[in-house]
């Protein structure tokens, strides 16, 4: 399978479609425009096959309508906690959403961002939506604080080996905040040092991995050592969802200033 980001919302959301495909078919991951799909599918000779919904803000299933007028036997997966009229196939945790003969994917209920948020992933890759992100994390749009710290725990459950796709690119301004979270943290300069941003282009792989995210990203790493003994200062107190609060709410501050 390869997998490909499609720019979409360029300049106000920065998000990436994730198109999943081999030869013949595909499958499209939070399609918020639907131009740039028709134009790739076309381009390539695919059949569009399904579409995975990670959560129903606009910048995620705007396209959904136009992609069904395109390919009308696609079949439209989604949150089950969603009501959004186009989801045919409500999906929670543990479900599986069978690709192909070959390849499927798992469905994690991933709450915070969104009440409805869910993550799919299965040996290879994880689309994560809006509850991490390169470096970052999404807002607190809907769910809770406590939903949110679980959801990401939950997350760094799994293998380091994943491909990590999520649904924007705030890679720079998320590793600027990581920075000022985590100043002595190696690992994360070698990140700033090695990054080399070329959105919108059309993206070929992972972003990074679930590894990197582990070691780099500060949504991630809210209970270790240095930065929590910062949380803690800043008015955390010892649970993972004060910590993760916390830290949630000095990134808010920082995209205000910046
Ligand atoms: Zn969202």
């Amino acid at each position: 399978m390869n997998i490909v980001g499609l720019p979409a919302l360029v300049g106000t959301y920065d998000n990436y479609i994730w198109v999943i495909h081999n030869e013949k078919e595909a499958w499209v991951v939070d399609p918020g425009e639907s131009e740039q799909i028709i134009e790739f599918l076309n381009n390539n000779q695919l059949v569009l096959k399904a579409i995975l919904i990670t959560h129903q803000h606009f910048d995620h299933v705007d396209g959904v309508e136009a992609l069904k007028e395109h390919c009308p036997n696609c079949t439209v997966y989604g949150p089950e906690k969603s009501n959004h009229p186009t989801i045919q196939v409500k999906c929670k945790e543990n479900d599986s959403v069978q690709l192909n003969e070959r390849f499927s994917l798992k469905v994690l209920d991933t709450p915070g961002h969104t009440k409805d948020h869910i993550a799919y992933y299965n040996d290879e890759a994880l689309f994560c939506g809006d509850t991490l992100f390169t470096a970052g994390c999404g807002r607190i749009l809907g769910g809770s604080v406590e939903e949110f710290s679980s959801s990401i725990l939950k997350l760094r459950q799994l293998p380091d080996t994943l491909g990590f796709y999520c649904a924007h690119e705030y890679t720079n301004t998320n590793l600027a905040f990581a920075k000022l979270a985590e100043p002595e943290n190696i690992q994360l300069q070698q990140r700033i040092d090695k990054t080399d941003i070329h959105y919108p282009a059309i993206h070929q792989g992972p972003q990074s991995t679930l590894g990197e995210e582990k070691l780099t990203n500060p949504f991630l790493r809210f209970d270790t050592p240095a930065l929590k003994a910062e949380l803690i200062k800043r008015g955390a107190s010892n649970s993972a969802s004060s910590l993760f609060a916390e830290l949630r709410s000095w990134k808010d501050q920082f995209d205000k200033s910046h």
